[in-house]
């Protein structure tokens, strides 16, 4: 069964949308097989967007996700990968679909309320950034 990671960014913590988000991915099917709330360390953050440091918007960027904890999930379900990050849309919420969790509740192309993995090969490596193998759930049902 495929799995994908989504953190829930300290926006979303911020505004109290962590059960809006999560209803939405269980309405849609999939389990919540890990959970943790953290913070990001600087190297993490590095690690995790290691595509975009050389960026321009990179420094406010770190400002933004080091300003408060995340919650890291792990989602389980047929194609979740794909179907997720349909739910949650486009990296600029004005550009998100109606109806998806960034165009709904995301403020700008940084503060988008949540990340979720983009492929089945990065979203085996971003769950062993963030969990251990023990701390991920193995549920029937
Ligand atoms: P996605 O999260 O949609 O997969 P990216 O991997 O391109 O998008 O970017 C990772 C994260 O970096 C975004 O979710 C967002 O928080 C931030 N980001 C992307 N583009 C910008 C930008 N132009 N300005 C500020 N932050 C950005």
């Amino acid at each position: 069964m495929e799995r994908s990671l989504i953190l829930l960014k300290p926006d979303c913590i911020r505004k109290r949308l962590v059960g809006t988000v999560l209803e939405r991915f269980q309405k849609a099917g999939f389990k919540i097989v890990g959970c943790k709330m953290m913070t990001f360390s600087k190297k993490l953050l590095k690690e995790h967007y290691a595509h975009i440091t050389h960026e321009d918007f990179f420094p406010k960027l770190e400002k933004f996700m080091l300003s408060g904890p995340v919650m890291a999930i792990v989602l389980e379900g047929r194609n979740v990968v794909r179907r997720v990050r349909r739910i949650v849309g486009a990296t600029d919420p004005k550009k998100a679909a109606k109806g998806s969790i960034r165009n709904d509740f995301g403020r700008t192309s940084m503060d988008n309320i949540c990340h979720a993995s983009d492929t089945t090969e990065n979203a085996q490596i971003e769950i062993k950034r963030f969990f251990k193998k023990s701390e991920v759930y193995a549920l029937k049902k």
